[in-house]
């Protein structure tokens, strides 16, 4: 066991507090990682709050890691002491079953080991996320950072980054597909960079005008205030993939009829509250509502890959472990461009 610095939550509402907390020995197939970078994702923040449930206090959250392998178990082939190595969503998983068999490990049929919140199956204890100095993680779900990216830039693509890729190859974006990407934070503008990137028409859909040069300078071809009622009015059935993004209830029959004939909105923000969807708005154009999460463990690698061959970065503002709880604040007010970044050596 080790014991190493990192800041959490001790209930639902107070704010984060400097901690100590214990990482595993290093097994024969794990390998500890020096933190160096985490992003904040709004899912941390939905996790202490409580909006997913009830959850067991304290709790380091933070599931975009980077970092460098600082030693490896004897059995480790992957990694080498050194490597700037990622960690993302999940952990672990049981490896057997038909969807881990497939390399989709975050549909894991005997529910993976979430980075943190999760139970880890090495010693039962609960998983504890990357807002801290070091984590010990199994080698095959540690992955590797291709020289081509910024290390301080590159921890978002660990989430936000292959949430919004995985769909987006799922169904197909590329030349001749017109994609909306609903809400433009995280999640989003890694969505419009990544879709841009595949070769799709890029719309995206934002509260107001102040997104919209970034927008399109992230490669969208048009942006849309969903405020304004006759705009969304003006691209009613013209879109083929939308990537919902948002982190709050939607309307979302208004979105559903954005989409052509065969059209599919996928959702990935994962609000507290139900969405209300009338029949009509999926039956008369053979729509699909569909949800996603994440990505495989391959795909995560191909996904760094392809950002690294094509100069992909995301947006980040660098902040000290001081600066966190003000960030999550600013995440809350949808005031951040366009992801958080913890330096954990802040810490
Ligand atoms: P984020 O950076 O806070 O971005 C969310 C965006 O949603 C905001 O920038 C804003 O966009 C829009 N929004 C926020 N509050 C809103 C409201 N009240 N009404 C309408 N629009 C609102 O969050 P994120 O980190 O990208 O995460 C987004 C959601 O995805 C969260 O619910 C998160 O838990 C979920 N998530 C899911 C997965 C998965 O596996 N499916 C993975 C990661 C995250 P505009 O200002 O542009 O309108
Ligand atoms: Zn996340
Ligand atoms: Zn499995």
């Amino acid at each position: 066991m080790r014991t190493v610095k990192a800041i959490g939550a001790v209930n639902a509402t107070d704010p984060l507090v400097p901690l100590t907390i214990e990482r595993r020995e290093v097994g024969p197939h794990d390998v500890l990682i020096d933190i160096d970078y985490a992003g904040i994702c709004h899912s941390d923040i939905h996790t202490i709050r409580g909006d997913w449930g009830p959850i067991t206090y304290p709790q380091v959250v933070g599931h975009e890691i980077v970092g460098r392998v600082a030693q490896i178990g004897r059995e480790v082939t992957k990694h080498q002491v050194g490597d700037v190595v990622g960690v993302g969503c999940q952990s672990n998983s049981c490896r057997t079953c038909a969807q881990c068999e497939q390399g989709h490990d975050q549909y894991c049929l005997n529910g993976n080991t979430q980075t943190y919140n999760g139970i880890d199956p090495a010693d039962g204890t609960i998983t504890q996320g990357g807002y801290s100095q070091a984590v010990v993680t199994n080698e095959d779900f540690v992955l590797a950072i291709p020289a081509g990216l910024d290390p301080d830039k590159t921890a978002p693509l660990l989430c936000a980054g292959i949430t919004t890729y995985s769909p987006l190859k799922h169904w197909n974006a590329g030349p001749g597909t017109r994609v909306g990407v609903v809400g433009m934070g995280g999640l989003g503008h890694m969505g419009v960079k990544l879709a841009a990137a595949l070769g799709a028409d890029v719309t995206v859909l934002s509260r107001g005008t102040n997104k919209r040069d970034d927008a399109l300078a992230f490669g969208a071809t048009r942006y849309v205030d969903t405020t304004n009622a006759a705009a969304m009015g003006e691209i009613a059935g013209s879109l083929d993939l939308i990537i919902n993004t948002v982190a709050a209830g939607l309307d979302i029959t208004t979105y559903l009829g954005l989409l052509n004939v065969d059209g599919a909105l996928v959702n990935v923000g994962a609000p507290a509250e139900p969405f209300s969807v009338p029949a009509f708005s999926l039956i008369p154009r053979r729509r699909t509502l569909a949800g996603s999460t994440t990505g495989g463990i391959a795909e995560i690698q191909e996904m760094l890959d392809f950002c690294a061959e094509l100069g992909i970065h995301p947006e980040t503002e660098l902040v000290s472990a001081e600066e966190v709880n003000d960030a999550w604040e600013r995440v809350l007010s949808a005031d951040v461009r366009y992801r958080f970044v913890i330096d954990t050596h802040t810490l």
